[in-house]
């Protein structure tokens, strides 16, 4: 028998599968052309050649045992020196091995992460709309899940609320930029105020409250602006960095945790990280990928698809006269709904369009709608966002 506590997640976790079996039924009824669906964060863009290419040529040259044995819990020293330099040679950085962690995606960086730093009850402060999953890794360690609701005109933290929801219990603040859902990316100057009300908290609470930096988007931005380097404005901060969407390898779970040594501790939480990694059971990143994307540091997919998308479903959106603040990053729209967000989803899938309602990223009132989807469902879908758009026109 299922324990109580997962069936409570299996419970918390239905809006996300219902999504998913409803856009499977609407395919049976109307064809896959015919359906929009617009629910899931699935890269649709290819992984660079490159990757491939070093997959074989990897598993053509390396002796056999030593690529798939076991290895250290934080990964092959090879891979990780040669992550640390290409970050050092982007952001100016001054990283060696010893500060990367290899993970089995972002998803374990965080739960190591937060498996190293929390007791029971420790505060996390998270700010809405989030991804949902990190209510799940917040409990997995018996943390506490805070949030703080983003501005509504720009969805750039509320840093008075921000400031006042930090206490005595207050271990971490968790930060998404490029923002899944919102799609917003943090500027400098908000990452330097965020790191000031830390300082001064760490100070009034005399002790640590890291930041957890979620990074599985950075490179994902369509315009000319570069996404800071979290851990030059605040020395307590873990990057939780991922290449499923980077390098569109979400499926082979692969990613990093960065410690500064400027970290108080740096060397113990560097080993309790390490040793994390073992206990929740990932033991270590999948080692024929780790390996990959070593030689792949420098690789990019090719963004215009992605920029093509979100130009066209926000022009599909804005001409209807929904309200959304234009993405600089990720791959999702957040679409102010006119009426309640499920009713909204409702609604929508009467025209077989499939979005999710932002109730799930706690923040009611809009629906993501995630534009990694082929450009030619965009086209078709044109007149399905019209009559959505039809039914609220003098309303
Ligand atoms: N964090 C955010 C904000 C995400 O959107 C996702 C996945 O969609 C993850 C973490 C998990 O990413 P990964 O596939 O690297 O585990």
């Amino acid at each position: 028998m299922i324990s109580e506590k997962m069936k409570k997640l299996l419970q918390n976790n239905s809006v996300v599968r219902e999504m998913f079996e409803e856009g499977k039924r609407l395919k049976k009824i109307y064809g896959e052309e015919n359906v929009y669906d617009f629910s899931l964060g699935n890269p649709s863009i290819p992984s660079p050649n490159k990757v491939n290419e070093t997959i074989i040529d990897i598993v053509k040259k390396e002796d056999s045992c030593m690529l798939h044995g076991y290895m250290s819990n934080s990964g092959f020293e090879d891979v990780r020196e040669k992550i640390a330099n290409s970050i050092n040679r982007k952001f100016t950085t001054n990283f060696n091995f010893s500060n990367i962690i290899m993970t089995v995606g972002a998803a374990s960086g965080l739960n190591i992460v937060l498996k190293t730093i929390l007791n029971s009850n420790d505060e996390v402060i998270t700010i809405a709309p989030y991804f949902s999953e990190y209510n799940n890794y917040i409990q997995n360690y018996d943390g506490v899940v805070v949030s703080v609701r983003a501005n509504e005109k720009d969805f750039m933290p509320n840093l008075e609320e921000l400031e006042k929801s930090i206490n005595e219990k207050t271990k971490a603040l968790l930060i998404n930029t490029p923002n899944n859902p919102t799609g917003v990316i943090y500027s400098e100057e908000v990452l330097k105020k965020i790191a000031n009300i830390l300082e001064r908290k760490e100070k009034e609470y005399n002790h640590e409250i890291y930041l957890i930096s979620d990074e599985p988007y950075r490179e994902l931005v369509y315009e000319d602006i570069c996404v800071p380097y979290v851990t030059k404005y605040y020395k307590n901060t873990f990057v939780v960095y991922s290449y499923s969407k980077s390098l569109s390898l979400a499926g082979e779970r692969i990613g990093y945790v960065v410690i500064p040594s400027e970290m108080k501790d740096s060397e113990n939480v560097i080993e309790a990280v390490t040793i994390a990694n073992r206990i929740i059971g990932c033991v270590n990143a999948p080692s024929l990928i780790q390996k990959v994307v070593a030689e792949c540091v420098d690789e990019k997919i090719d963004l215009e698809n992605y920029k093509k998308n979100r130009d066209l479903l926000y022009e599909f959106v804005t001409n209807n006269g929904f309200e959304c603040v234009k993405p600089q990053g990720a791959f999702y729209l957040f679409v102010k709904t006119p009426i309640d967000d499920k009713e909204f989803c409702k609604l929508a899938k009467k025209y077989n369009l499939l979005f999710v309602p932002s109730s799930s990223f706690a923040y009611p009132g809009y629906v993501r709608i995630a534009y990694c989807v082929s450009h030619e469902m965009i086209e078709r879908s044109k007149e399905a966002f019209d009559k959505l758009g039809k039914e609220f026109i003098n309303n």
